[in-house]
């Protein structure tokens, strides 16, 4: 079978599927050409969040888990797909999104499981005469590590740019 991916085929184009690799990624179309789908780093992620997506390259989970920040991919990774410039730099720029249609407060039921389960607290909730208070999400707090992803029992938040 064609491998359009492997191939290139969806560089600088849009792709049909929105996926997240692992933190320290290359950019994408530079990860495409250096991953080898080992999938070294899927055996080697402890929260299990890694899983082999389209065309057999990495890609994030966040229903089964969240994201650490432990490194225990970046140094999985023989080839350098996954690869940290300096010690410093950041792992990515995802964050956090909320769809406010689908969070539960909106629809007048109490809920703040996302808020307790966010250790970086980049999740508030604001008071609001007779309403459930509503989260709001500060992105320059949340590291898109995704614990709040799976306990949300609306499927109202998402992992995106
Ligand atoms: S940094 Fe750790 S927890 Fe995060 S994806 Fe890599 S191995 Fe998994
Ligand atoms: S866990 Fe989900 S439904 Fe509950 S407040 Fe957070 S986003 Fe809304
Ligand atoms: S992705 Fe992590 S840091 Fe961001 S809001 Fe969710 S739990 Fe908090």
């Amino acid at each position: 079978m064609v491998d359009l991916a492997r191939r290139g085929f969806f560089r600088g184009r849009p792709r049909p599927w929105a996926e997240i690799r692992p933190p320290w990624a290359l950019p994408e179309s530079a990860f495409v050409d250096s991953c080898t789908r080992c999938n070294d780093c899927v055996s080697a992620c402890p929260s299990g969040i890694i899983q082999a997506g389209d065309g057999g390259y990495p890609t994030l989970d966040f229903s089964r888990g969240e994201c650490t920040f432990c490194g225990d991919c970046l140094t999985a990774c023989k080839p350098a797909a996954l690869a940290r410039a300096t010690p410093e730099a950041p792992a990515w720029t995802y964050r956090a999104q909320l769809d406010a249609a689908r969070c539960l407060p909106s629809q007048g039921i109490e809920c703040r499981v996302c808020g307790e389960h966010c250790d970086a607290r980049a999740i508030r909730f604001i008071p609001r005469l007779g309403g459930s208070p509503l989260p709001t999400l500060d992105p320059d707090t949340c590291t898109g590590c995704g614990a709040c992803i799976a306990p949300c029992p609306a499927q109202a938040l998402k992992i995106g740019a």
